[in-house]
């Protein structure tokens, strides 16, 4: 991947910072844009750069359009463009929906679904122009499911899934690609806060007997993104163990 240049949200830890470190080792330069602390971006990009790529860390909200247009500006201006484009950055606020308030419901679609979608938008002409580009949205079984206590969660990742082949029916005749992943249980910091009760019954019902790591899905994105992949859009490929077959 040595000459392209990717962009990942929400890479200052967990699934996202795998994928960037991932593509990095692949030769690609690292464009990294978290709402939470920009040290922890950094440090991802630091471990990035000293894998022999640019690198660099943008603080931005993807649920505000303004700051999403000029995050991007700023990685177009310091790395020359973009090619593949990341949408990982995701949030939960799990409840029962008799409790969810509609706030928590807001929230979650907001950065789940509607931030993915402003990645996306701000990108939309340069990829159309460069007539090449890979997109990967992370969804998630739940998703695909469902899960009790995640009506916002699943439903913004249900809308994933839409958003994905929507744009790539309407991108592939200009040989742009998009495409999403599905992971299952990983062990990210999302994971850890949440009832560790209901992950090791969950675990009972993984057939590869284990949770994922966040390589396993980095080695995926890294797959997408690659010229192997090329035929390949508007799919859904599960990283889950097993959890959901269909
Ligand atoms: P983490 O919570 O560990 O990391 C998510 C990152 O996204 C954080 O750095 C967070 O920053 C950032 N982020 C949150 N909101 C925004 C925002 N509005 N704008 C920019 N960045 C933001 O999550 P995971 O690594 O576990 O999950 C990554 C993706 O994978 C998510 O989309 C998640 O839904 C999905 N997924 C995860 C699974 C798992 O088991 N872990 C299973 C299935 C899917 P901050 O410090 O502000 O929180």
């Amino acid at each position: 991947m040595q000459g392209k240049i990717a962009l990942v949200t929400g890479g200052a830890r967990g699934i996202g910072r795998a994928i960037a470190l991932r593509l990095a080792g692949e030769g690609a330069d690292i464009a990294i844009l978290d709402a939470g602390s920009l040290e922890l971006s950094e440090q991802t990009a630091q471990e990035a750069r000293a894998l022999g790529v640019r690198a660099m860390a943008v603080r931005c909200d993807i649920t505000d359009y303004d700051q999403v247009v000029e995050a991007v500006g700023k990685v177009k201006e310091a790395l020359g463009g973009v090619d593949i484009l990341v949408n990982n950055a995701g949030i939960t606020r799990d409840k029962l929906a008799l409790r969810m308030s509609p706030e928590d419901f807001d929230a979650v679609l907001s950065v789940n679904l509607k931030g993915t979608f402003l990645m996306i938008k701000a990108l939309y002409a340069d990829f159309m122009k460069k007539r090449a580009g890979r997109i990967i949205n992370i969804a998630s079984i739940s998703g695909l499911m469902g899960n009790a206590g995640q009506a916002n969660y699943s439903a913004s990742k249900a809308g994933v899934v839409g958003l994905t082949k929507t744009i790539a029916r309407e991108l592939a005749s200009r040989g742009v690609t998009c495409n999403a992943i599905a992971p299952g249980f990983i062990e990210t910091p999302m994971t850890a806060s949440m009832n560790q009760d209901a992950l090791q019954e969950a675990l009972k019902s993984i057939p590869l007997r284990r949770m994922g790591k966040p390589e396993d899905v980095a080695a995926v994105a890294a797959f997408l993104a690659s010229d192997g992949a090329g035929y390949i859009t508007g799919s859904v490929i599960n990283v889950d163990g097993g959890f959901f077959m269909r």
